[in-house]
């Protein structure tokens, strides 16, 4: 037989390679950004179009290349950053692998214009799938601009295979973030189709955190700072109060790289214990210094994993640094776990002067008496202790105005959850079994209905009808509230504007950090407005990420879930009757929106043979 094994042509191998280096735009933003930080630029400019899809373009100030290094730059193996395996145990660079401009180029349409501080002129290279199109002399800044177009044109499945302009908007942003969180020392500028979304100047790690994640986030962060042999652990945690339901800002960045590590998350989850409910996520921003030789980052190019020597001391250094400033900063446990909206200081108190409240506290009130371990809110019943502990407040200010306000929304809620036609007609009765279910009877025996899956498939369906049809019914906010987003969440409020307005929210301008509401819809509280757009901004942009289902699905998922009854609440007899009738009118009565049984029918059978 013949011999059949043939070398791939250089260029088929790099499309190859590229596949392991470029899986997103995304990865094309982080590897020219480390290439412009490893070479020392002071200021970084991102330019990117439809996602990076159409353009991603990095413009440094750094050192720049010469003739020949520019055009070797594009070989795959070339770098100047290690010239012998031992340089692989003491790196101080972010590249070393000298693949990615290779790749890059492989698969894409790049433009690159560079000239060095020694060179009165530049070079302009042009690559298309490898192959050097146009090389010239040119007039251009010191530093490097690369441009890189029309990526994966040459692999169609590829291509195919990117998500939405938005998702991949939010891979790049997330990159950024990354990037421009561990080297505030290096200015940014983020550019997304023609406007600026970032412009961080120059700053300390905190500052760079608040200019990337918005004003509020200031008061939020307690700092962490320990210096051992092993590591030198500094950064911030944000207060356990803050703690998020989707895991937000988490970042862990080691030798001024962004990691992810599984192990040393749990540390920082593990001394925050006892202070967050369970299913809340802490925020953290944490930079660790360790001996460059007691670290592997080697294991795959675009990997975020690492390797460090002596974990477990790592992990025990970690947990007690951050517990202790826990405690130093004297940030207390948060008993109220379950945030609920109603027991929120009411708006028209924010602003007033401080009176220390006179506080009458029910000692015998221990709201995880009722069902162990569902934390659920405590709407009604919590009601009567919660006027007490403002009773302070009531005789210093107008007093009316106060108890109108507590009124006001208890009855609103009631109103446009419970009022109705319907309530006479059905004849059953009903009750309530340990402020869960809903007791009924029907033709063929006992109805049990989970009230909170039962009104989040109510609401479920009311909303998403709302957000297609536009019919949803906005209450105007006497006094407009101020809300403060960062970046992200302004990006996304803006993503999903138009179904927010179609089921009552009326926002006055969605330019500036600080947005003004001044409707909202009927059923949602006053008190509880910057809640429910908080939750549902993070159930959105969580899950968004995975594309699979419509922007009104997932928003009228996560608004039924901030805004249904939870189980712990105690209905009232005319709330029963009408969660029955409005379960029984749904198009899927028996599921829940998250896939979760509503009901079961305990047949007369089954009764009967438990008299056998
Ligand atoms: P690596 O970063 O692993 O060395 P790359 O393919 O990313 O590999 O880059 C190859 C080489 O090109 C780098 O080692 C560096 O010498 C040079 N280079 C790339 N980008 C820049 C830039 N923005 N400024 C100056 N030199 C650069
Ligand atoms: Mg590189």
């Amino acid at each position: 037989m013949a011999d059949i094994i043939k070398l791939l042509p250089d260029h088929v191998a790099n499309q190859i390679a590229a596949g392991e280096v470029v899986q997103r735009p995304a990865s094309v933003v982080k590897e020219l950004m480390e290439n412009a930080i490893d070479a020392g630029a002071t200021c970084i400019k991102l330019i990117v179009k439809d996602g990076g899809k159409t353009l991603i373009q990095v413009v440094d100030d750094g050192s720049g290349m010469s003739e020949t290094d520019a055009r070797l730059s594009f070989e795959r193996h070339a770098t100047s950053k290690i010239s012998s395996a031992q340089d692989l145990f003491n790196l101080a660079t972010k590249g070393f692998r000298g693949e990615a401009l290779a790749s890059i180029a492989a698969i894409a349409h790049v433009d690159m214009q560079t000239r060095t501080a020694a060179n009165e002129v530049g070079t302009h290279l042009k690559i298309e799938g490898s192959k050097i199109v146009s090389q010239e002399v040119i007039a251009t800044p010191e530093g490097t601009s690369i441009s890189v177009k029309n990526l994966f044109f040459n692999i169609p499945a590829r291509r195919n295979f990117l998500k939405s302009t938005q998702v991949e908007l939010r891979h790049i942003t997330d990159e950024f973030h990354r990037v421009a969180l561990v080297h505030p020392n290096i200015e940014f500028h983020f550019y997304n189709n023609g406007s600026e979304i970032f412009n961080l100047p120059i700053g300390k790690h905190r500052q760079r955190i608040v200019h990337i994640f918005g004003s509020k986030m200031d008061n939020r962060l307690v700092p962490v700072s320990e210096e051992t042999e092993v590591v030198k652990v500094s950064g911030f945690i944000c207060k356990p109060e803050f703690a998020k339901k989707s895991r937000g800002e988490q970042f862990f960045f080691a030798n001024n790289r962004y990691i992810k590590s599984p192990y040393l998350h749990h540390a920082v989850v593990a001394a925050f214990e006892g202070l967050i409910k369970s299913d809340t996520h802490p925020g953290y921003f944490l930079f660790l210094e360790v001996d460059p030789s007691s670290i592997d980052i080697n294991i795959h190019p675009t990997k975020t994993e690492v390797k460090f020597d002596d974990e477990n001391t790592l992990y025990a250094i970690l947990r007690s640094t951050i517990k202790h400033s826990l405690g130093q900063f004297n940030v207390a446990p948060v008993l109220d776990f379950d945030h609920d909206p109603n027991l929120d200081t009411p708006y028209s108190y924010k602003e007033k002067g401080a009176v220390i409240p006179k506080v009458t506290v029910d000692a015998s009130f221990n709201p995880f008496q009722e069902k162990g371990g569902s934390g659920g809110s405590f709407r009604k019943q919590s009601t009567k202790g919660w006027e007490d502990l403002y009773e302070g407040l009531g005789h210093q200010n107008d007093h009316n105005e106060f108890s109108s306000v507590v009124i006001e929304s208890e009855s609103e809620e009631q109103g446009t959850l419970y009022s109705g036609e319907g309530v006479e007609e059905h004849l059953a009765s009903t009750f309530q079994l340990r402020r869960e279910y809903v007791v009924s009877t029907v033709k063929s025996g006992m109805l049990v209905i989970h009230q909170n899956r039962a009104h989040e498939r109510i609401l479920f369906e009311k909303f998403l009808g709302e957000i297609t049809v536009k019919e949803g019914v906005s209450q105007q906010l006497l006094f407009p509230l101020e809300l403060s987003f960062n970046k992200q969440e302004l990006a996304v409020v803006k993503e999903i504007h138009e179904s927010l307005t179609n089921i009552g929210f009326v926002f006055d301008s969605l330019e500036k950090e600080t947005v003004k509401v001044t409707g909202v819809p009927m059923m949602v509280p006053e008190s509880g407005i910057g809640t429910v757009l908080d939750r549902l901004i993070a159930d959105y942009m969580e899950g968004y990420s995975d594309g699979s289902i419509s922007q009104a699905e997932m928003l009228a998922k996560a608004l039924s879930r901030n805004l249904a009854v939870r189980t712990g609440d105690v209905l009232d007899s005319e709330s029963q009757l009408m969660l029955v009738n409005n379960l029984f009118a749904c198009k899927e009565p028996n599921l829940s929106p998250f896939q979760k049984i509503t009901y079961t029918i305990i047949s007369e059978g089954d009764i009967d043979k438990k008299f056998n």
